[in-house]
């Protein structure tokens, strides 16, 4: 797999904070998404043999699209999953990935997580750490300061969260109640890219 190191840095950052995740999501949800997450992405390392070195880096996307579908229990599995998996679709011939492709891939893989989700930004939601994020790859030409931009960028979407009023998934329940709470899947995301922003 081209993209193992990625993913145990992920992995290993998530699990970091799996506990922190899991109260975040106890306030507004229903205490999983830690768990979910860790899980998902630790299935992808486990499985890792299964990935032939020969592909492509779309390739490795649409396995790990398909475990994560599969392995995250909860809304967060399908809507990370259709994010990877169309982002594979556009990284299908790519050996390597320029910013260019990345924020193309990523673009492609947040309008399936709002077509899925019948979502969009200032909902209290994953897209919310995402669509900030997204920008860092337009502006930046270099790789190592566009990934540390759009954690940057992620970490503030994350915690801009806090003051939404949730109206997608589950903490949507609590109403008002939402208020005041940050978004356990905005959070996340923004761990992701710390993570790769330190790869
Ligand atoms: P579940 O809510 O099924 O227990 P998780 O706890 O793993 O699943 O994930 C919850 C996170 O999923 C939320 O914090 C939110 O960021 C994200 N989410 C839920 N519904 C949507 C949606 N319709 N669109 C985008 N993100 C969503
Ligand atoms: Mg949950």
């Amino acid at each position: 797999m081209k993209i193992a190191k990625y993913i145990n840095t992920i992995y290993n950052e998530l699990k970091e904070n799996m506990d922190k995740l899991n109260a975040l999501d106890a306030a507004i949800g229903d205490g999983d998404h830690g768990s979910n997450v860790c899980r998902g992405f630790k299935a992808i390392l486990d499985e890792e043999t299964s990935f032939t070195e020969t592909t492509m880096i779309g390739n490795d996307f649409n396995k790990c699209a398909s475990i994560l579908m599969a392995k995250i229990g909860g809304s967060s599995g399908p809507l990370l999953g259709i994010c990877f998996m169309n982002m594979g679709m556009v990284l299908k011939d790519k050996n390597k990935i320029k910013n260019s492709d990345f924020y193309t891939a990523l673009e492609k893989g947040i309008n399936g997580i709002k077509l899925l989700g019948k979502s969009t930004t200032g909902e209290k939601t994953i897209l919310d750490a995402l669509v900030p994020a997204l920008a860092a790859f337009k502006e930046a030409d270099d790789k190592p300061l566009a990934f540390a931009k759009a954690a940057e960028l992620a970490e503030k979407g994350a915690k801009d969260t806090i003051p939404m009023l949730a109206t997608k998934g589950r903490a949507s329940y609590l109403g008002e109640r939402s208020i005041g709470h940050q978004d356990p899947g905005a959070t996340s995301i923004a761990l992701i890219f710390k993570a790769l922003a330190n790869t």
